[in-house]
């Protein structure tokens, strides 16, 4: 019983997160922390999950793990977030204006179908972004410190180079008008599957889920040690969709994970890995 339970665990949460914003009062929506609460409430109940039913002993979480996550979790919903805004998000909004961009049509739709948008928009846009980090040097090279990671849990999917971590944050949904709490519901489920798809869990989601969404055994075998050949697939961090039909999705799940002999990076290596070409020539001089 307690399996199948645990593998419905995913959908039960996107279902919760709809459920959330359709019937959050008004104050709530309106208020800026509201969705970094309910991300970190997830976040905190599948790190508590990953304690009473682990995918694989050798992820379980240590201390120094759990510290250098926890660092890249506050980076993420504070400077990370504030950059985006400020140099990604608030310039698109007025240019909208500026532009005379109006898409009132959006907020006729269902809510249901908003949040859908919001999704699949953000995601194909990150789909490709993901792949161009795997075929470009220098879109690598912010990237790589991700890989370096030598075991998954719930919240390794913040930890990455900073460079990479705004990368990852980038989409053209501003330029979009639509209601204000689809839209949340939107984001909160870009932000929790990825949570999932990173979780030392042994929740294996049903088939018509993960024809959609990213899993933990499909983003595990995108970490697999293998080669980095073998991490060119299954780039959606969130929908796996955009893989089945761009053709680089692969089934099948990895247990070792980490790229360059699997070498742990501390946070200070994760943030100056982008620059090694240049600090090396001036160690060389
Ligand atoms: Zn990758
Ligand atoms: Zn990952």
């Amino acid at each position: 019983m307690k399996q199948p339970l645990f593998n419905l665990l995913p959908p039960l949460t996107v279902a919760a997160i709809l459920a959330f914003w359709a019937f959050a009062p008004t104050h709530w929506v309106d208020t800026w922390w509201t969705i970094t609460a309910v991300g970190l409430v997830v976040l905190a109940f599948v790190q508590l999950l990953e304690c009473v039913h682990e995918r694989h002993e050798g992820w379980r979480i240590s201390q120094r793990e759990f510290f250098t996550d926890s660092f890249y979790v506050v980076l993420s919903i504070t400077a990370i977030s504030w950059l985006v805004d400020a140099l990604a998000n608030s310039p698109m909004e007025k240019a909208k204006e500026a532009l005379g961009i109006s898409t009132p049509w959006l907020t006729e739709l269902p809510f249901v179908v908003q949040a859908a948008l919001v999704v699949l928009l953000f995601e194909f846009g990150q789909y490709w972004m993901h792949r161009l980090m795997h075929h470009n040097a220098w879109f690598w090279s912010t990237h790589a410190p991700h890989h370096h990671l030598t075991q998954l849990n719930a919240m390794k999917g913040y930890v990455g180079n900073p460079i990479e971590l705004f990368l990852i944050s980038l989409g053209v949904v501003a330029f979009l008008d639509f209601d204000k709490a689809p839209m949340l519901a939107g984001f909160s489920i870009l932000t929790v599957i990825p949570i999932y798809a990173h979780a030392n869990l042994r929740a294996d989601p049903p088939r018509w889920f993960s024809f959609f969404f990213t899993t933990i055994r499909y983003h595990s075998l995108h970490h697999t040690v293998l080669s980095f050949e073998d991490t060119r697939c299954n780039y959606g961090n969130c929908v796996i969709l955009f893989d089945r039909l761009f053709g680089t999705f692969r089934d099948g799940e990895s247990v070792v994970v980490g790229q360059d002999e699997r070498k742990r990076l501390s946070i200070q290596e994760q943030f100056l890995f982008p620059f090694r070409p240049w600090l090396e020539r001036i160690k060389a001089n």
